[in-house]
């Protein structure tokens, strides 16, 4: 019999195309305003941690690492003020969303999410041969509380702040969903440093609640890949069923408590990303475009030439920034995101040089 591919492949997989993540250009002097990173390097003491961690001569790779990094769960439990066992590692915050959507979500287990949201949860849910029920916002960006009680999924994604329009909703909605929502509740926090709270705590009080976070945007490190979830030890203990045996390498464990015993580095970080985001909040209001009031290190606003606002308008505005060698992110294919553009905040002089970009795009 002759091998095929096409039947080999799994049912949930055949189905499936491969998450876009923004461009990572190699080489040539970009702007690089695209995924979100911070445009500072972690605190010195990462590096110093993982120097120290490789030895002279690189000879602790030898050995596998620590396969639940009991370490790092201690200060990701600390950094929150909570006790190690209700912390997890994961290679990235996005390892923790898949062992979530594996460990939770089967053909009979739904998945439900806001609508527009992390472009990565159907990915997952299709990976997995689970269905995504997508809930669009209520008018204003309102969060509609009872179509998500009402699901009927097993577990719900909800990215706070948001992606990709920035907005932040409080504890109180947070508490909302969990208490009345009749299944698990994953809070994405990957952007909460940049909003000044986080629903870490609230994992002691609801046993439904599982609060994933990431080293990659307030911390500096999308390149190193150390993300976590909180949550009640009962649900680490089944995420640990499912996580690979050695997820996190000794490198990254050891950057990652590095990284989060540096409080006060990471801190001065945030304060600078927020200072910069409110300065160019002010500019976007000045020259009248709209925008959503961030809470996260990016801003999605809406560019308008003259009183043209549309698809049309984020396309043209974003090859122009792109032939200037500054790359936001467009979402062509997302009906409810097509409008605008998505920019990182970057350092003063990266929004110095966005600024005049679009004073000069305006007057094309
Ligand atoms: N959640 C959201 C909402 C994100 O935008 C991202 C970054 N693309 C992640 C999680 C994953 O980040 P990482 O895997 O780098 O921790």
């Amino acid at each position: 019999m002759k091998f095929d591919l096409k039947t080999a492949v799994s049912t949930s997989v055949s189905g499936m195309a491969a998450y876009a993540p923004g461009e990572q250009p190699e080489g040539g002097s970009w702007t690089k305003l695209n995924t979100n990173e911070l445009p500072y390097p972690p605190s010195p003491k990462v590096k110093a941690a993982i120097l120290k961690e490789l030895g002279k001569r690189g000879e602790s790779l030898r050995l596998y690492p620590a396969p639940e990094s009991p370490k790092l769960r201690e200060a990701i439990a600390k950094f929150y003020g909570l006790k190690a066992p209700f912390a997890f590692a994961g290679n990235g915050s996005d390892d923790v969303l898949n062992i979530a959507v594996r460990a939770f979500s089967d053909s009979k287990r739904a998945i439900s999410t806001i609508d527009p949201s992390y472009s990565l949860y159907p990915v997952l849910a299709k990976m997995q041969g689970a269905r995504l029920k997508k809930i669009p916002f209520e008018a204003n960006m309102k969060i509609p509380f009872k179509k998500i009680f009402e699901s009927n999924s097993n577990i719900f994604f909800f990215t706070n702040p948001n992606a990709p329009t920035g907005l932040g909703f409080d504890l109180k909605t947070v508490e909302k969903i969990a208490k009345n929502f009749n299944g698990l509740v994953l809070v994405d926090e990957a952007y909460a440093p940049f909003s000044g709270f986080s629903a870490a705590r609230l994992v002691k009080k609801y046993d439904n609640l599982i609060v994933a976070g990431t080293s990659s945007k307030a911390w500096g490190m999308a390149g190193m890949r150390v993300g976590w979830a909180l949550a009640n030890p009962k649900i680490v203990e089944i995420l640990d069923r499912v996580r690979d045996s050695y997820n996190l390498d000794r490198l990254a464990q050891a950057a990652g408590i590095a990284a989060l015993n540096d409080v006060e580095y990471h801190l001065s970080k945030v304060r600078l990303i927020v200072s910069e985001r409110e300065k160019f909040q002010k500019f976007l209001s000045g020259i009248g475009w709209n925008f959503y009031p961030s809470s996260s290190n990016f801003i999605f606003f809406k560019p308008r030439r003259g009183t043209s606002e549309g698809a049309a308008e984020a396309e043209a505005f974003f090859e122009f920034l792109k032939k200037n060698k500054i790359l936001l992110r467009y979402f062509p294919n997302e009906k409810s995101a097509c409008d605008g553009v998505r920019m990182t905040v970057g350092t003063p002089a990266d929004m110095a040089r966005v600024r005049k970009a679009v004073r000069e795009w305006i007057k094309l």
